[in-house]
């Protein structure tokens, strides 16, 4: 069940990653697209900027060009001369009037004197007189001449300007004919040179190709909002049309041309942002499962989904926490007679027992209890409804009684029982850990007094486990203190009364206590892991000891946990050979608590022992429950019968019969029968006649020191032989 711990920084180390990856993709991504766009725009703004630039610069130049042709026309000592004397208008038809017809730099040209009549002018090469220059020029006409006028002799900036016509938008010049070295020349009495250039279609498309400015136009109107414009402005720079274009939206063209990409990129992009979002969602998904999944396993258990010790723990400290501990009772359940079962059908159907009991549990306790399996076969149940003692008991006793229908398992009817331990906290110490500790306590009573039993906790418990404790720790240390030691009890034979053999009994003598008496100390001995020392220490002394006393047998008592040893009987057969012990001789005594804790283990171990030449007694036979068919079974060698009913002998017929009976089913199985416990004559003629081969007690000797032995039944003799 143990889990390893998982550090709870991953989920938010997911999140974080995830995050800081999604953030750094979306804002590079951002960027990237921002900057793309801003490139795209400030494209687009600086060719706005360029071709209004362009298009004011056209219209400069185009009248700088018209300045340029009016000034080279009026400032001209030849042209004065010619239109001062006779011949003026011919000369001036022919020079200026003429060429109206196909110059590129004007198409109209008027002389105009100074009362504002015109001397000549022509317009495409056709003559024109004043009625036709006034419906031709739509206005400003005269300002533009008298602009001339006032512009003073030999000026540098002559009126140029836009003006309406009546076939559209023209651009205007006018100079003073005038010579040159003329320092009084009167402006006033000047003819004025105009010339002028409609702006026509296809000027303003020489325009937009000189200055790469495409769908440059003309227009009266503002045009659309769209569209970009320079203003075209007459005299009094009022504005009398615009050319308008279109904007280029270069950086936008470039951005269309790279749109694909940009968009395929962003695409891309995004699939990445979701792939890492998803797989984001995805392992933290499948951490916080993993961390559930590890949390519930760590509180429950495997096997039957109940809770587990763990979790049974947390539940008790969660109940004793909200109601104070006054209503919390734990009961510990263990299952009597489960190990059988798991040892003679198998893990298998242990397990389906082990699940079959937790349904049980489950479906016939109160719905208000909880129910975990604290591991093996042992449950408990925690009730936090009820406080009364008497209800407590009755919950136990209902826990056990659930264990009192058979179980049927694959076909297989099996009977187990249960013993219940049970607690409920006063109010000082409120810990689960405590309650347990507790009810197992209780439950290990219930054990010990039997099966099928409830016990409640009580103080004395305490005491006694911890009496039971500390003579575990002196027994350790005596054990090693070499403070065991052996004494043997003489066997006779029944008709002769001659020294048989002797019972090795092992002693205990403490510095603290005294001696303490083997009834007690071996089964603190068995429970503390110790036994298996202890035995082979007795064995050991005993076969060694026995070694002086030739022909006689020797048994050994061995507890049914030595049995349980693998290497038990390797560990008799080294202590023969390392003695010398004539194998044939050495009994061991066996009580049938070994049929119960473990027969195959038992058996194998007796196979094990009949092979190395050593014979078996069934001890305390007659006060438990060995049947005749385990005698069969196991194969004793002989048997000791208990002292129990030796002792009933005395007076009593109904004992006689029960010992005699006791006799003839051994003699049946042609079994050697020992009678143990004489203390009476009485007692030794009953049982003698009763069949009895050997006899062993208090009437014919104590257990004695190793060396009384000696000298009682083998220095005397060979001292009596030499
Ligand atoms: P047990 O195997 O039945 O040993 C016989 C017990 O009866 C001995 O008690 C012995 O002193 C006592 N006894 C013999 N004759 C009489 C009699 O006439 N009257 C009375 N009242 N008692 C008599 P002990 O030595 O106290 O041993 C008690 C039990 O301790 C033994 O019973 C045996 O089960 C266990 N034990 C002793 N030594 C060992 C040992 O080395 N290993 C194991 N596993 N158990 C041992
Ligand atoms: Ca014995
Ligand atoms: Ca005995």
């Amino acid at each position: 069940m143990a889990s390893s711990p998982r550090p709870q920084l991953r989920p938010l180390t997911v999140i974080v990653t995830s995050l800081a990856i999604l953030l750094t993709l979306g804002g590079l991504g951002y960027v990237v697209s921002g900057s793309i766009q801003f490139m795209a725009t400030s494209a687009d703004r600086m060719d706005d900027a360029r071709a209004l630039s362009a298009a004011k610069a056209a219209l400069a130049a185009l009248k700088k060009q018209l300045s340029a042709t009016v000034r080279d026309n009026a400032y001209w000592d030849d042209a004065y001369e010619s239109l001062e004397n006779g011949g003026a208008k011919n000369w001036a038809s022919e020079n200026w009037g003429a060429t109206t017809a196909d110059y590129p730099l004007y198409d109209t040209a008027l002389v105009v004197e100074p009362d504002g009549r015109s001397l000549v002018a022509f317009h495409k090469g056709v003559e024109f007189n004043d009625a036709d220059v006034n419906s031709f020029f739509l206005g400003n006409l005269v300002d533009v001449i008298a602009a001339a006028r006032r512009a003073g002799y030999a000026a540098e900036t002559l009126p140029v300007a836009f003006v309406d016509t009546r076939d559209g938008i023209a651009l205007i010049g006018a100079a003073a004919v005038q010579p040159s070295k003329h320092p009084a020349f009167d402006m006033n009495a000047a003819k004025v040179l105009v010339f002028a250039k409609l702006l026509s279609q296809s000027v303003v498309a020489e325009i937009a190709e000189t200055y790469d400015i495409a769908g440059l136009t003309l227009s009266d109107d503002v045009g659309s909002e769209s569209m970009l414009h320079a203003d075209v402005l007459d005299i009094h720079n009022r504005d009398i049309a615009r050319v308008t274009w279109p904007p280029a939206h270069p950086g936008s063209a470039s951005y269309q041309q790279v749109r694909r990409t940009v968009v395929a990129s962003g695409i891309i992009l995004t699939a990445l942002l979701a792939a890492v979002a998803i797989c984001g969602a995805v392992f933290l998904r499948a951490i916080l499962n993993s961390e559930r999944a590890a949390q519930y396993e760590a509180k429950h258990d495997a096997l039957t989904g109940l809770w587990n010790r763990a979790g049974c723990l947390e539940r008790l400290d969660a109940a004793l926490a909200s109601n104070g501990g006054n209503h919390t009772t734990l009961h510990v359940l263990d299952l009597d007679g489960f190990k059988p079962v798991n040892d003679a059908w198998g893990h298998l159907v242990g397990d389906q027992l082990i699940k079959a009991v937790a349904t049980r549990l489950l479906s016939n306790l109160p719905t208000t209890v909880t129910v975990a399996r604290l591991g093996g076969d042992e449950f408990a149940v925690v009730d936090n409804t009820s406080a009364l003692e008497l209800g407590s008991s009755a919950l136990s006793q209902s826990i056990i009684d659930t264990m009192a229908t058979p179980f049927l398992i694959d076909g297989r009817i099996i009977e187990i029982g249960g013993s219940v331990g049970w607690a409920c906290l006063d109010t000082k110490r409120q810990e689960g850990s405590e309650l347990l500790r507790r009810a197992d306590l209780a439950l290990y009573r219930a054990k010990s007094l039997g099966r099928g039993i409830a016990v409640n906790y009580d103080p004395s418990l305490d005491e006694e486990a911890g009496r039971h404790s500390e003579l575990e720790q002196e027994l350790r240390r005596g054990l090693k203190a070499n403070e065991i030691s052996v004494v043997f009890q003489p066997l006779v034979e029944a008709s002769t009364r001659r020294l048989s053999g002797v019972e090795a009994l092992a002693r205990w003598s403490s510095p603290i206590r005294g001696s303490v008496p083997p009834d007690v100390f071996i089964p603190v001995a068995e429970k503390a892991g110790l036994i298996d020392q202890l035995g082979l220490q007795v064995l050991r002394t005993a076969l060694r000891e026995g070694m002086r006393w030739h022909s006689i047998g020797i048994a050994v008592n061995v507890s049914p946990l030595q049995l349980r040893n693998p290497y038990f009987c390797r560990q008799v057969r080294d202590a023969l050979a390392e003695s010398g012990f004539d194998p044939a001789r050495l009994t061991i005594e066996v009580t049938e608590g070994v049929f119960i804790s473990n027969p195959g283990q038992a058996k194998r171990a007796f196979d094990g022992l009949r092979a190395l030449g050593v014979k078996i007694a069934l001890d305390d036979f007659g006060c438990g429950y060995a049947s005749i068919g385990t005698l069969r079974e196991f194969g004793f060698d002989s048997m000791k019968i208990d002292r129990s009913l030796v002792t009933g002998l005395s007076g009593d017929n109904n004992a006689g019969a029960v010992f005699q009976a006791t006799v003839a089913l051994a003699n049946a199985l042609s079994l050697p029968v020992t009678a143990e416990g004489i203390e009476t004559e009485e007692q030794a003629t009953a049982v003698r006649l009763s069949g009895c081969e050997k006899l062993q007690g208090y009437l014919f000797s104590k257990p004695v020191p190793a060396s009384e032995i000696t000298s009682r039944y083998f220095v005397s003799s060979s001292a009596q032989a030499s």
